[in-house]
């Protein structure tokens, strides 16, 4: 028997919480945010970390800056150069790869 951390009732589920709902709803601990921070930090320190950072500020700048004429009132003409064509098949809706899977990437 297993005692859920979160809501304190005995289970027998894999893992220490007794559910799914206990289970999403846990607090990360200020240590796991530190050792995802720094799991960032060194993936922006590689060159492909670095290129992926550099696109996509360069989009939320470029965002920013129309929601910024928009709020001055300017009608600001969406950008199709930025607009990929984006093939959509009823087969491939359903084929993302787990977010474990990097092999795509
Ligand atoms: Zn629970």
């Amino acid at each position: 028997m297993k005692i859920c951390p979160k809501c304190g009732a005995e289970h027998k589920k894999r893992g220490p919480f007794c559910g799914y709902s206990c289970a999403n709803s846990r607090v990360q601990s200020d240590e796991l945010k530190a050792q995802k921070s720094a799991k960032l930090k060194e993936y922006h320190a590689t060159p492909e970390g670095a290129a992926t950072r550099s696109i996509a500020s360069d989009f939320a700048s470029r965002l920013n800056k129309n929601k910024a004429l928009e709020r001055a009132g300017e009608y600001v003409l969406s950008d199709p150069d930025w607009m990929l064509d984006i093939p959509l098949t009823t087969d491939n809706m359903h084929t993302y790869p787990d977010e474990d899977d990097t092999s795509w990437l």
